[in-house]
């Protein structure tokens, strides 16, 4: 048996279609478009990389980006004097502080200052705390894309075995409540799982969110499983996620690759949420 290959590319282009065409409806009836800051501290090469990628996909989108580029050297206090701005600004319907902050900054206070209703990473604990009530708000945009994926295989995801291996803030957690709103059986795995790979067998979905090059061996999976693979982890031999892909490719039923899976899926989520909070501050309908 040979997996499907999830094409997360495909259908992050598509969302980013969707999304395009509500930008276009919501400057008709507002006469403005939504707009995007997004602020990096320091050069570190993988951050850069994402905030740049992140800009082109917001003005391809028709949305207005603020890209706000701070030294490595940047206190808290600066930072924070920046989200107030932000948060003020009538023009930013979304805020964005790229992770990780050098070590001198606080984010988690930094976090907690963004308004609530401009978090569309999803991360400010008003938000997590809204998706752990099953209320509405933003949910963080990585989680929210291995939703997308996996609800395009199983339209009905109800009484499903998922094992989730990892339990960030960011990924891990967000997941686990999002595939238990679902109605799915949820397993929370980490690194102080004991016996991971029997977990992973019992699972019809499997999201690795670790960091470890192919931790996941194809003999955990449960034939034809789905398997969402979130890492990205760069190694001599280039890219490669959690997941051993070869091995996995040959048991499961459905498979994201890296890269080309969940990754592109998440800047689409995160115009999606920049769309959905203009809406919501200016009252019109962006049918996301
Ligand atoms: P974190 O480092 O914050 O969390 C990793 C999690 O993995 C922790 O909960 C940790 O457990 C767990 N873990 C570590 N070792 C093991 C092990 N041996 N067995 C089981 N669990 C283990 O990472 P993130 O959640 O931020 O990211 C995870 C991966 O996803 C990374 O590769 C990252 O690059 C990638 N990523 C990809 C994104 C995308 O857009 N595609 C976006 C965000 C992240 P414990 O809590 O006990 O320490």
């Amino acid at each position: 048996m040979t997996a499907t290959i999830i094409d997360g590319k495909a259908r992050a282009a598509a969302l980013r279609g969707e999304v395009a065409a509500g930008v276009a409806r919501f400057r008709e009836a507002t006469g403005r478009v939504p707009g995007l800051a997004v602020v990096l501290v320091g050069e570190e090469p993988a951050s850069s990389v994402y905030v740049r990628s992140k800009g082109r996909a917001t003005a391809e989108a028709g949305m207005l980006g603020f890209e706000h580029r701070l030294s490595a050297d940047t206190d808290t206090a600066t930072l924070l004097a920046l989200v107030a701005q932000l948060n003020a600004d009538r023009r930013v319907d979304g805020i964005l502080v790229q992770l990780p902050l050098p070590p001198q900054c606080d984010a988690q206070a930094v976090i907690e200052a963004i308004d609530p209703d401009k978090d569309v990473d999803g991360f400010h604990p008003v938000n997590a705390g809204r998706l752990a009530t099953g209320l509405p708000g933003f949910v963080p945009c990585t989680p929210h894309g291995c939703l997308l994926l996996l609800r395009a295989i199983h339209p009905d995801l109800s009484g499903r075995e998922a094992v989730v291996i990892g339990r960030s803030n960011i990924v891990g957690k967000p997941m686990a409540a999002l595939l238990t709103g679902e109605s799915c059986t949820v397993t929370v795995a980490h690194s102080r799982t004991r016996d991971l790979p029997a977990h992973v067998r019992r699972a019809d979905i499997v999201v690795a969110a670790v960091g470890i090059p192919g931790l996941v061996r194809g003999d955990w999976i449960k034939p034809g499983a789905s398997v969402i693979d979130v890492g990205i982890n760069r190694t001599e031999a280039g890219l490669v996620g959690d997941v051993a892909f070869d091995e996995a490719v040959a048991v499961a039923g459905a498979i994201t690759p890296v890269p080309g899976g969940v990754g592109p899926m998440t800047i689409a989520c995160l115009l999606r949420n920049t769309l959905v909070s203009a809406g919501q501050r200016d009252g019109v309908e962006t049918g996301m």
